[in-house]
């Protein structure tokens, strides 16, 4: 049997990516339930696991071990394709990464769901800030560890079982010092480019500041209701330009001079992840005393 069947009782599958599949596993004997990812082995995956083991922080996923095998066939159906893929590579090698458990609503559904909500109500300006103060810290954390995520949009941003966000998918992770075609290459090859910085598109040399572009698209995103796919287009590639639609500012004015601070074109006109804390932190207390005025007056 392999490894996954020895320590996993049960294994149900819970989504995909580009590079890989997440199950939900029950640990038998810790009767516990985990997030086991499985990727096909290439030496990219390695890095992923690399990056995740040297990372602690609770707005990381936590990453707990990881191990190979020779099957990636957890379940039959869905791996066919996965393994028609890589059928031409005989030593073919999959690799298990076992997580820390997240929701299966990631910060994209979050979003979708308040935008269906009838009203831009005021619970969400401060729901959004808190979500983006603690992705802000992660990313704080990660720069701290001299990475970069290079891979931030909603779809990776998870949520812990206990409510806290979460950021995920470490596939693209790099090191800060790191120069590597073959991780440029990955990086082309995806489809979605909509959060990724201008440099990140079209240089090979990008810092860290490549992860405050996408965090100020996503901030605008939390609070600002686009309600159509013709809305948001009509809309982001504005916002991409740092041009907010002006009832955004006029009714966010505090955030809308954050996030404008984050989509600079020039990398170097961004801030860094810890000033951003710090700005976002005045923001909480501002939303807090406007708040308990409110609860004054009435
Ligand atoms: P991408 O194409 O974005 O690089 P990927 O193959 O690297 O994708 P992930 O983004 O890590 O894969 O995971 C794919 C999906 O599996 C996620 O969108 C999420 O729904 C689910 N998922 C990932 N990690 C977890 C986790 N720790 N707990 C619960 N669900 C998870
Ligand atoms: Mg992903
Ligand atoms: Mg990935």
């Amino acid at each position: 049997p392999s490894k996954a069947q020895v320590y996993f009782d049960s294994m149900e599958y819970l989504g995909s990516g580009a590079f890989g599949h997440v199950y939900k596993a029950r640990h038998t004997l810790l009767e516990r339930y985990y997030a086991v990812k499985v990727v096909c082995r290439e030496e990219k995956s390695l890095r992923e696991v690399g990056t995740l083991s040297e990372l602690l922080h609770c707005n990381i996923v936590r990453y707990y071990t990881f191990w190979m095998e020779d099957s990636g066939q957890v379940i039959q159906s869905i791996f066919s394709s996965f393994s028609s893929r890589t059928s031409n590579n005989s030593s073919a090698k999959y690799l298990y990464i076992q997580m820390e458990l997240c929701d299966t609503k990631t910060l994209k559904e979050w979003i979708e769901e308040k935008n269906t909500q009838s009203l831009q109500d005021s619970k969400r300006r401060e729901e959004g800030l808190s979500i983006a103060q603690q992705i802000v810290s992660g990313v704080e954390y990660i720069h701290s560890k001299k990475h970069i995520h290079r891979d931030l949009k909603p779809e990776n941003i998870l949520f812990g079982l206990n409510g806290e966000v979460k950021i995920g998918d470490f596939g693209l992770v790099t090191r800060d010092d790191d120069d590597d075609d073959a991780l440029m290459e990955r990086t082309g090859q995806r489809g979605t480019t909509t959060y990724m910085a201008p440099e990140q598109k079209r240089e090979k040399n990008y810092d860290r500041k490549v992860d405050i572009f996408p965090l100020g698209l996503i901030y605008f995103e939390l609070l600002w209701k686009l309600s159509t796919v013709h809305e948001r287009g009509a809309v982001w590639d504005d916002a991409r330009s740092q041009k907010l639609p002006e009832e955004f500012s006029l009714t966010f004015p505090q955030e809308n001079q954050i996030i404008e601070s984050m989509l600079h074109e020039k990398p170097e006109d961004r801030p860094e992840a810890s000033k951003l804390k710090a700005e976002m932190e005045m923001c909480a207390q501002t939303l807090n005393k406007q708040n308990t005025h409110q609860e004054d007056e009435t």
